[in-house]
């Protein structure tokens, strides 16, 4: 991402394509992809700007390919950019090898795209004629799209077409001038936190993608239930006493593993460099985990004191959130429908395609929620980004810059590398 003046979104919508159009995208993408491979093989080992690749692979591109003029220069850029990735990770000491192009994406400018805020159309170039689809919008007006396509507030500018999954994606790039304060304000509200999904199945799921799982304790109570029931069942004075050994017992491992728990969530949220950890309020987790007991809902009120006076030590705050289909919200386009959960496991956004874990993907709009409401109050926290397994994402799907670790294979169409073998 760019440190110039201004603030940057990307929107992501569908497109209707109409078959015939849909062939010459296809032709387009496939274009493309050899138009970004020729500028790379030519200029690979004579790197310097991007305007010396533009200079050395302009008129093969021309040549050798449909493209047209607009897109034979985004293509040579598409290509100096994947190699300055390559030669500063290879500086860093990395093995790099050659970017090859395979995804199928397209990249598009304002010269080679048009958007038509009012009608919800673009028109696209592609290697015959431009064309025309219409965007997919959200039916309600709540699509964050809206905020960003209405009104000329923000600007267009590089947008990247995707082929996912049997259907055509548009991420459209838009930025805005930042005004003065708000400038200072984007530069101090930086903070990130971790979000956590509490269950039944995983006791806690952060939005870095760390799993703790509940299986032993699970295991350890049903064992616990075994011997409590027994001894109910004798019911002399002998076994009342042992009863309440074993309660105690039980309490005790429980509370030890809760303990275990609450040190590596604060841990991993330091590890990110965050300045708080967000939950779920906890009222009415019985309704949303049915499978809960009352081991649970204990157990998870005992977690997120733990974690509280643990993250306060550490200098990091803890608040929770109202639920608000946190289990059904894709974090990518905003997305809220049942179908999205097609198993327990299993999210599948049914706009975007976006796959993940459903707990995974859970923590991730819990942390999301946090920063809306966060950017809508009035006392501030100064978090503006929440921490991921591969980088940060702001609420409105940018990627941030990879801090640590390998990007997940997720969320590499949200980022600027189109060549697989670049990330
Ligand atoms: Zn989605």
């Amino acid at each position: 991402m760019s440190s110039d003046d201004y603030l940057r979104r990307t929107v992501i919508t569908r497109l209707d394509v109409s078959p015939s159009d849909e062939s010459l995208l296809r032709e387009t993408v496939s274009e493309w992809k050899r138009g970004c491979q020729i500028a790379v093989d030519k200029s690979w080992d004579q790197y310097t700007s991007k305007t010396t690749v533009q200079q050395i692979a302009y008129d093969d591109i021309r040549e050798q390919t449909e493209l047209g003029s607009q897109h034979a220069i985004l293509a040579s850029h598409q290509a100096a950019e994947n190699i300055k990735t390559c030669l500063s990770r290879r500086e860093d000491g990395k093995s790099v090898s050659k970017p090859t192009y395979t995804s199928p994406t397209v990249t598009y400018d304002p010269r080679t795209l048009t958007l038509f805020r009012e009608k919800e159309q673009v028109t696209l170039t592609t290697i015959e004629s431009r064309i025309q689809a219409d965007l997919v919008l959200p039916a309600d007006e709540n699509g964050y799209q809206y905020k960003y396509l209405d009104g000329e507030d923000w600007e267009l500018t590089e947008s990247t077409l995707h082929y996912r999954d049997g259907e055509w994606y548009l991420h459209i790039g838009v930025r805005k001038l930042a005004p003065e304060t708000q400038q200072a304000e984007e530069t101090t509200e930086n903070g990130t936190v971790l979000g956590v999904d509490l269950g039944v199945n995983e006791i806690a799921v952060t939005s870095t993608a760390r799993f703790f799982s509940a299986s032993e304790l699970n295991h350890k109570r049903r064992e616990f239930d075994r011997v409590h029931f027994g001894l109910q069942a004798c019911g002399t004075r002998n076994a009342h006493r042992t009863l309440e050994t074993v309660t105690g017992r039980e309490t005790e491992y429980v509370k030890h593993v809760l303990h275990s728990v609450s040190k590596e969530l604060v841990a991993e949220a330091l590890r990110y460099d965050c300045a708080g950890i967000v939950f779920e309020e906890l009222a009415g987790i019985r309704e949303r985990l049915p499978n809960a007991d009352w081991h649970s809902k204990w157990a998870f009120d005992v977690l997120l004191t733990y974690v509280t006076y643990k993250a306060e030590a550490a200098g990091l705050f803890v608040e929770t959130i109202p639920p608000n289909n946190t289990s059904k919200r894709c974090p990518e386009c905003g997305f809220v429908a049942d179908d999205n959960r097609p198993e327990r496991d299993a999210f599948e956004c049914q706009q975007c395609g976006n796959k993940n874990h459903a707990d995974y993907n859970a923590a991730k709009n819990v942390a999301d929620a946090y920063l809306r409401r966060e950017q809508q109050s009035s006392r501030r926290r100064g978090v503006s980004q929440y921490a991921l397994k591969s980088g940060t994402v702001t609420p409105n799907g940018v990627l941030l810059p990879t801090l640590m670790g390998l990007r997940q294979r997720t969320w590499t169409s949200l980022t600027h590398n189109k060549a697989n073998s670049v990330v």
